[in-house]
Parts: C-alpha cells; structure tokens; sequence
C-alpha cells in the first residue's frame, strides 16, 4: 500500500480539458471515493493513476502522479509496470469467459511472469480468492468457467485477478453499478478489508456508497466553479 500524490494534473482530449488542475494526496490503506455527475471526469481522472490513457486516442496527460515519491510518469518508467502497482477492476465484471476460474485469477499474473510454478500458482489462486472473499464459494469448481458465476461472484474473480498481481493500488471504476443489492454489500465488505492491503480509489454514482465506504470522498465538478473537471474534497472523518 502507497501513497498517491497527484500533482497539477490536467488530462485533455484533443483541445477539450476533461480534468483540470489536480492536486491531492491520496493515504496509504484509505478508500477515496470519486463521485460527480456523468462526465465531469471521474473515469479520466481514475485512468491517470495508471497510465491507462495511453491507449485511448487523442488522450493527453500532463502533471505527475507519484507512489511514494516515485512518479509514474517519470522519464524511463515503463507503463506496464505502472499498471502492475495499480491494478483496475471495471464496472462490468469482465472475466474471461472461457477460462477456467483458476486460470481467471492467474490471467493477469501470467501476462507478467510466464513461468510460474505450478504449486506457486495454485497457492496464488487461492491467497487471491481467500483475498477476494469467494475461496469457499468456488473452491470446488476451481476448473468451470467463470462465467458460470453470479455477477457478484464474478466481480469478485476480478478482484481476486487484479490482486494476484500484488499491486499497491486497486481503482475500481463504479465497481457495484452492475450489481444487485446483496451483492454490492458484499463488495462493498470486501472493499474495506482491502483497505488494509491496499489503496483504494472507487469511483461510484452512489453517495449513500461513498459515505459507508470511504474515508475520503472528492466531488468532481462542473457547474459549481465553472470549469471542467475540478475536484473538490470532502473528509468524511472531520
Ligand atoms: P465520468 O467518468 O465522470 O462520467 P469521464 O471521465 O468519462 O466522466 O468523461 C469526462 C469528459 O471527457 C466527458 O465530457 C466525456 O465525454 C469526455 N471523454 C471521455 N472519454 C473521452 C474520449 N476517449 N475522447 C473524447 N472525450 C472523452
Ligand atoms: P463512464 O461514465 O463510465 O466514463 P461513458 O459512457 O461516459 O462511461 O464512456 C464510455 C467510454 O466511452 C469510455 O471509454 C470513454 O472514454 C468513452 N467516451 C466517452 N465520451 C467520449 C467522447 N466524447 N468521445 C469519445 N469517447 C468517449
């Protein structure tokens, strides 16, 4: 677990300025959680924190995003790295549909490091999925695919994926909208016992979510100041 310092950030779309002029430092073990109205640039600003930008067309990214002093943008730092420190879970739960669960929660681990033993990954399978609260759920069916769970139970898998990788960092971009109720509980559960490992930043539409959640709460805003992408900050523990 790191701690983010987010330094002038300004993220661009061809001329249009999607989030302008962020500063703020994010704890170690904290939960962040980023809610606004659709388009005032939530999503941009998660993608920053790991490089994800380069992949989206016109996209530009300027300021620095530092883990413990160290920026992720920094001349020689290679983005696949970043993203191993920060992992991404998406609003859809995206398992691999035709991978087994046991090869769901190693998919990511295996794009980094192809030569994993074969007791070390059955022990990373089930450290991950003991990690992501679904060990008892799914320790029986460990070979049936993935898309055989529920979507709760798969938002977990993705979870369990993103942390075999042992980041530092885990963003989840609205991570319960795709969710039933019971289901979102138990996410959210999980959410806060990561926090011990991990930090945490979740974008989500839903203030009661935010509240129960997080430690700290940021707004983005449009209107209230007139200008694109402002993040304004909110300490839910003052
Ligand atoms: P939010 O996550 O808060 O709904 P986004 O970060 O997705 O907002 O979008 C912020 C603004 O940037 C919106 O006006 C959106 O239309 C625009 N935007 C997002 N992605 C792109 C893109 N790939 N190309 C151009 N504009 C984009
Ligand atoms: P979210 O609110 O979760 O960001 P959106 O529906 O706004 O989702 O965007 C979905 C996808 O479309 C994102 O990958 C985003 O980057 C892209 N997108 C959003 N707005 C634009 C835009 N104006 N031009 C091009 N791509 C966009």
């Amino acid at each position: 677990s790191k701690q983010i310092d987010v330094k002038d950030l300004n993220i661009y779309y061809g001329d249009f300025l999607a989030v302008q002029d962020v500063s703020t430092t994010i704890a170690p073990r904290s939960i962040t959680a980023l809610i606004g109205p659709s388009g005032c640039g939530k999503s941009t600003f998660l993608r920053a924190l790991n490089r994800m930008h380069e992949v989206i067309p016109g996209a530009k990214v300027k300021g620095s995003v530092e883990l413990d002093g160290q920026d992720m943008y920094g001349r020689g730092v290679d983005p696949v790295l970043v993203r191993r420190k920060v992992g991404m879970v998406f609003q859809k739960p995206n398992p691999f549909p035709t991978m087994s669960i046991k090869e769901n929660v190693l998919a990511g681990v295996k794009l980094n490091n192809k030569r994993i033993k074969k007791s070390e990954a059955e022990e990373l399978v089930e450290s991950s999925l003991k990690g992501a609260n679904l060990w008892n759920e799914v320790k029986d069916r460990l070979d049936k695919p993935g898309s055989g769970l529920s979507g709760g139970q798969q938002q977990r898998l993705c979870i369990a994926r993103t942390i075999a990788v042992k980041p530092e960092v885990v963003l989840m971009d609205e991570p319960c909208s795709a969710l039933d109720p019971i289901s979102t509980l138990a996410v959210e559960d999980l959410m806060a016992e990561l926090k011990n490992d991990y930090t945490i930043v979740i974008v989500t539409h839903n203030m009661q979510q935010a509240a129960r959640v997080s430690d700290k709460t940021g707004f983005f805003n449009i209107e209230g100041t007139g200008k694109p992408g402002k993040l304004v900050e909110y300490d839910e523990t003052s």
